[in-house]
């Protein structure tokens, strides 16, 4: 097997999942390496990113101000401060890329798997019918799947989108909670009595769309609802410093055309 697999390498060598570079150790090349976790102190609930004098661990000032339905965020990166998570990111929705994907999802996994219990229960943010046939597929599943695969976690589908709703990066939606509420509802007639349950999702902004899933699965029962993420995209900057939570949103034209057409 060993052999076998340093003939086949030395054929075909490994090419990098984004370039296609050839590339000797990893998916990808050293052009094209992820960081290794997310940048700066974080907020627990939400993953926002917090003031460089603010000590790790703390809450945010919006989660404070109005505490989301969800009761902690693991994300692997940052989306503005860490760009070559958002350039894979882009890239793998903008190619319809499963390998990237699953690549993306093993990454979560091992974030996952170093923060929760043993064999997390995961369920990915749904998207509505019309737009998994837009897309061709439905990458939040695709995600959902491989992060279970690397942390030893099951995925249980246990919430649809109801309601078509805008873009949450649609320049028209003034407010993001607004937008998608009330458009997620079970997908069967579930009980998750005392259960703990992870969202899986590739990008968190303001958190709208985390914190209506929440409830929709506290609605069933659930004792305890985390958010498992690979980018938060919070706050802006604004000379230097990040403002957590800020409903500014970045000009139209500073937003990738994909991005503009998520719906969740
Ligand atoms: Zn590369
Ligand atoms: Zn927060």
């Amino acid at each position: 097997m060993g052999l076998l697999f340093e003939l086949a390498e030395c054929l075909w060598p490994s090419r990098c999942l984004l370039c296609e570079a050839p590339c000797s150790e990893g998916p990808l090349c050293s052009k094209h390496a992820l960081p290794q976790k997310l940048s700066g102190p974080r907020c627990p609930r939400c993953a926002g990113r917090l003031p460089a004098v603010i000590p790790d661990g703390t809450l945010c000032a919006e989660c404070r101000r109005h505490p989301p339905a969800f009761d902690q965020t693991l994300a692997c990166w940052d989306y503005w401060e860490q760009p070559a998570a958002r350039e894979h990111i882009l890239a793998a929705k903008h190619r319809g890329s499963a390998a990237l994907w699953r690549y993306l999802g093993v990454r979560l996994g091992e974030v996952l798997s170093s923060a929760a219990e043993e064999r997390p229960l995961l369920v990915p943010v749904p998207t509505h019918l019309s737009r998994k046939i837009e897309r061709g597929y439905d990458w939040v599943a695709s995600l959902a799947c491989a992060t279970a695969a690397r942390c030893d976690g099951e995925v249980l589908s246990a919430l649809k989108k109801i309601r078509l709703t805008r873009s949450q990066g649609d320049p028209l939606v003034a407010d993001r909670r607004r937008n998608v509420r009330a458009s997620f509802g079970p997908t069967a007639r579930l009980s998750l009595k005392g259960r703990a349950l992870w969202l899986v999702d590739d990008v968190m902004t303001s958190g709208a769309t985390a914190g209506e899933c929440a409830r929709a699965l506290r609605r069933l029962g659930a004792d305890r609802v985390g958010v498992c993420i690979l980018a938060r995209a919070n706050g802006r900057r604004s000379g230097g410093m990040i403002l957590a939570g800020s409903k500014v949103a970045r000009p139209r034209n500073h937003l990738p055309e994909i991005f503009d057409r998520r719906v969740d």
